[in-house]
Order: structure tokens, then sequence, then C-alpha cells
């Protein structure tokens, strides 16, 4: 639709971006926005990766039981939630304390314990969306059964932001070679996939567009990619990039209307992070992620959902259409992208 060049000057343009992207706004405005109700789980807040502008993990990490977590789903569903988001830190067992005390719920490994804890959720009546990090393609392949979609941040392709003094640094699995695999491993699997940008974390606009690029090339050849999320960078207390600059919502904007015109798929926005999200549905964003009215967000706790009814209000008065959808898209409901266990829940779910 737009040419790498245009996507660019897009990008590093001034105030005059929006009269360059005006002869777009047919195509930039949003008629429809969807979000995913759910109950986030975050299942254990130990990590491998230290990455600069993290709050959640921990060096004392704790892991949820299987009581905590079906509690939680249970709760979800009194809510009428569809969706169960397992999110955790990359590769936990290579903290002590919890290889321990999975070998005392009987596991040896996390994506055991999280296959057992999915399993219960479809029973429950919630479809899973996992969010792991870098797992072994065996173990994409086996969570494929129990997940009706999985997700993992590309946040940038840029192998520049893993150098000395990036947020990157001392998190292996944030090499955007590894975490490239990966995303093409789901699109192999016929995982419905998301994942998207961390937009304010010191990449520059040609890594931006870098980024962008690769997800289109993936999703060109899988057709997994089901949604990208545009993240802007919040600073957290404590962290080391505690005072570093949020990105302006300018910027976010840009990225937004160039991930728009660049990639065929869902754009999403998270509204707390975003208090003006309106803006961004009218620059290209369709999708608002998940919103619980039972848990909070655990990544930035400092950023309550909003209301599903102040969504409304919100919707209507830009005369669009607010929807309700499942953590797997329509389209890869209609393509048939999900196993038997994940099939029957869905069927019960859609309407
Ligand atoms: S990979 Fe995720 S959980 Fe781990 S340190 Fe980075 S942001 Fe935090």
């Amino acid at each position: 639709m737009i040419t790498k060049k245009e996507a660019l000057e897009l990008l590093k343009s001034d105030i005059s971006f929006f009269k360059k992207i005006s002869e777009f706004s047919e195509i930039l405005a949003q008629r429809e926005v969807s979000y995913s109700k759910n109950v986030f789980i975050p299942l254990t807040n130990a990590c491998r990766n230290r990455c600069g502008y993290c709050y959640f993990r921990s060096d004392s990490p704790k892991i949820m039981s299987r009581e905590e977590v079906l509690r939680t789903v249970m709760l979800g569903k009194k809510f009428n939630c569809k969706e169960a988001l397992f999110t955790f830190g990359e590769k936990p067992e290579t903290n002590e304390k919890i290889k321990k005390t999975l070998k005392t719920f009987g596991y040896d490994s996390i994506v055991d314990y999280l296959y057992d804890l999915c399993e219960e959720s479809l029973k429950i009546g919630l479809l899973p969306h996992t969010n792991a990090g870098v797992i072994e393609f065996s173990e994409l392949k086996m969570l494929r059964e129990v997940n009706a979609s999985m997700g993992l941040m590309l946040e940038n392709a840029s192998t520049r932001l893993c150098k000395n003094g990036m947020p990157h640094e001392k998190s292996p699995g944030k090499n955007p070679k590894v975490r490239i695999r990966f995303i093409r491993w789901a699109g192999r699997l016929k995982i419905p996939f998301t994942t998207g940008l961390l937009i304010g974390i010191g990449e520059n606009y040609e890594e931006i567009l870098g980024s962008l690029l690769v997800i289109k090339r993936l999703h060109e050849k899988y057709g997994h990619i089901q949604e990208v999320i545009i993240q802007n960078f919040k600073p957290k207390k404590g962290t080391p990039m505690q005072d570093h600059r949020e990105p302006s919502m300018f910027k976010m904007i840009k990225v937004v209307a160039v991930a728009r015109l660049l990639l065929n798929t869902n754009i999403q926005v998270p509204p707390n992070l975003n208090r003006y999200w309106q803006m961004f549905i009218a620059y290209g964003a369709n999708d608002l992620g998940g919103i619980s009215p039972v848990t909070k967000d655990y990544i930035n706790p400092e950023s309550p959902w909003p209301e599903i009814n102040e969504l409304k209000v919100l919707a209507r008065e830009m005369n669009i259409k607010l929807k309700e959808r499942l953590p797997i898209y329509p389209e890869f409901i209609e393509k048939g992208w999900f196993s038997e266990k994940v099939g029957s829940v869905v069927e019960k779910l859609r309407w």
C-alpha cells in the first residue's frame, strides 16, 4: 500500500504528517473496534532476562499454585470472561526456587505445568492465550493443543538494543534473531499469533520500520499474525529506565498509522496505557486487546484497565462499534486454526 521509502518519510515527518496522511484517511479511520474479556494470570515472575524497563520480574520470585490459578479462572467465568491470559517470565526454571517448587507441584518443567492448567481452563470454559517468552519448538507444538492463540512481542528487530547500555543488554531472550525464529515456528505450526513493538525504548525510526517489515514478511509467508500490538513504553520506579521519557502521542500515532498502512492484520493499542485511545482508532488501530473486569495488568500495575462501560461510551461518541471477540480472531476460526480440545470451547463461546 505504501513503499518502504514512503513509510520512513511518514515516520520521520513533522507536523506535515497530518497533511501527508490525509489521503489515507478512509483506510485509517476504523468503524469497529474489538476487545477480549479476560483474566490475567501471572503464573510466575521468575525470568532469565533482565530488561531495563521491567517491573514484573523478581529476584525473589513466586509461582501461582494450581488452586490460585483455578480460582482466578473460575472468577473469570463468573464475570463472563472468555480468555485466560497466561503470562510469565522466560525460562523460569533457571531460578532454583521455582524449579524446586515446580517439583513439589509434581512437574519438571513450567510448560508441563502450564499445559495442565490450560486444560483445566478449557474445562471451565475459558480459552487460554499464552505468552511464555521463548520456548522450544516441541513445547510450542505441545501448547498449541490447549491454546486458542499465543504471543511473543518482537519488541524491536534491532540488535543494537541488546548492546551495552541498551535495554536488552542483559536479556538473551530478547535477541531479535531468537524471537524472529520463534515467530516463524508459530507460523509453521499454524498458531494464531500476537506480536508487536515496544515503542520508546531507545529505538530510531529506521529500526521501527525494520521491525514492522520483519512482521510483514513473516505474515506474508505464514498468514498467522492475528494482531500487532503497538505498545508505548511506560517508565517504572525502581527500574534502570525509570527516568527515561515515554514516547509522545505524536510518535505513537505515526507508528500506528504506518503499521496500518503496511500490515494486513489487526492493529492493537492498549487502552490502559493510552487514556486517549480514541485518537488511535482514527489512525488505524482496530483492537484494544484484553480487558479484565477481574484482574489487573501485572506488567503495568499502575495503569488500570478502563471499565467496559466507559469504552462503550467513548465508542458511541465516535459512532463506531465496540465488539467483543475471542482470543482467536474470527478469521482464524473460519480457517479452522485450532485443535480439537480448543475447538469444542470455541464452538460454545462464539456468537
Ligand atoms: S522478558 Fe519480560 S519478564 Fe523478563 S525481564 Fe524482560 S520484560 Fe521482564
